[in-house]
């Protein structure tokens, strides 16, 4: 009986070890009486890694119970940059040579860290007697293809006893955050009064912003919950589901929020005539208008979907386009979980936050509420899109 359990025990921890996806990331929300440190020790991470991946986490002093934290897959770590560190220390330190620190972190001068500064450190694998290609990815729980690449490896190696592999990770936050940088700031660098995709950081404040509503289901539960704040947001109203809401959409401004016009069809805007392209903006601008007496003059592009073209356009149009720099995938996910997963670690000072009314089966409505404690009790402001960039919401 001992012996079946103990084997038992053994099966369920090699199942943990060999069959928890590694690359999993996972939530965990603060309990009473929990610090950073405790919780870092609970899942056998550092605290610069449980920073790192949740730099919305400004104020380390003030983790209070409910606040949300993203532990990141078992393979991603962090190094935050202390006084009087280099870049050649922190190799040795972590064994990671000093080129592969300097390309994943894009460091171009290795002599110019700053204190604070937040880097992702890979793990290493060291080699054993008897490894192959195949054994050592079922011992990490990491695809053949990403560590060969990871190691600029062929499938038929060779590798050999005491080599050092990276161990491959991914830091799809990164990742997303890079990918909208690089993306957007050009766009938004040649078009400065028309294209904005984040506020600058000034003083901790995010913008909630809900995009094609109006449901009279799914928008009055996002509002009811936004009341219950007293958090303001931007709402893109989509033209199609105007029709029958006038109701809503009038809730929406008596409550403080700022209503703007994603489209009447929501088409791929490069694809339209400029005729086309008016149509879509003005129908909902004059529904708007009729309902509120307010001539909407921000725009969300469908699927953010824009070029130099549509952007002068939108700009004779007497419009701004809005994009957003934290995507919360909730219409995608449909998992309370997930949907934070996606947002938190990509959360930032100036961060235009996307989600939905419409289509998302409540997940928005109830994950709000973690994301809006989280952020207050960072010290972080809600305010509406207008506000947070400096512009008008509506026409003169
Ligand atoms: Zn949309």
């Amino acid at each position: 009986m001992i012996i079946m359990k103990r084997i038992s025990i053994i099966c369920i921890v090699v199942m943990c070890l060999w069959g928890t996806p590694v690359y999993a990331e996972q939530v965990h929300r603060v309990a009473a009486g929990e610090t950073l440190s405790s919780i870092a020790n609970s899942y056998g991470i550092t605290i610069d890694t449980l920073l790192g991946n949740n730099q919305y986490v400004v104020n380390p002093d003030l983790i209070h119970p409910g606040l949300v934290l993203i532990i990141p897959d078992a393979n991603r770590q962090y190094y935050l940059v202390r006084p009087g560190d280099t870049l050649s220390q922190i190799s040795q330190r972590f064994e990671v040579p000093i080129p592969m620190l300097a390309n994943i972190n894009n460091i171009r001068n290795i002599d110019l860290l700053y204190v604070g500064q937040i880097l992702i450190v890979p793990k290493m694998y060291t080699v054993e007697a008897g490894d192959t290609i195949n054994s050592i990815a079922q011992k990490l729980g990491v695809e053949v293809a990403d560590l060969l690449l990871e190691n600029n490896l062929s499938p038929s190696g060779p590798i050999y006893v005491g080599q050092k592999l990276v161990v491959p990770f991914r830091s799809k936050d990164r990742e997303e955050l890079d990918a909208i940088e690089n993306t957007l700031s050009p766009i938004a660098n040649r078009f400065p009064d028309t294209f904005f995709f984040r506020g600058e950081p000034d003083g901790l404040r995010v913008a909630l912003t809900f995009d094609d509503g109006p449901d009279r289901v799914e928008t009055n539960a996002v509002l009811d919950v936004l009341e219950r704040y007293g958090v303001p947001a931007t709402f893109f109203l989509l033209g199609s589901n105007i029709p029958g809401h006038n109701d809503v959409i009038a809730r929406l401004v008596a409550e403080g929020h700022v209503v703007a016009n994603h489209s009447t069809t929501h088409p791929d805007f490069r694809t339209l005539t400029e005729e086309q392209l008016r149509n879509e903006l003005l129908t909902v601008e004059n529904a708007v208008y009729d309902v509120t007496g307010l001539r909407t003059a921000l725009m969300r592009p469908p699927y953010g979907f824009v070029n130099d073209d549509v952007l002068r356009q939108i700009s004779n149009l007497g419009y701004r386009a809005i994009q957003w720099s934290a995507d919360t995938k909730d219409w995608r996910d449909k998992d309370i979980d997930q949907v934070l997963i996606n947002t938190m670690p990509n959360i930032r000072d100036g961060s235009i936050i996307l989600m939905h009314d419409y289509l998302t089966q409540s997940v928005t409505k109830e994950v709000l509420p973690e994301i809006i404690h989280s952020l207050r009790s960072q010290g972080y402001s809600f305010v509406t899109v207008d506000r947070l960039l400096g512009v008008n919401a509506y026409k003169p």
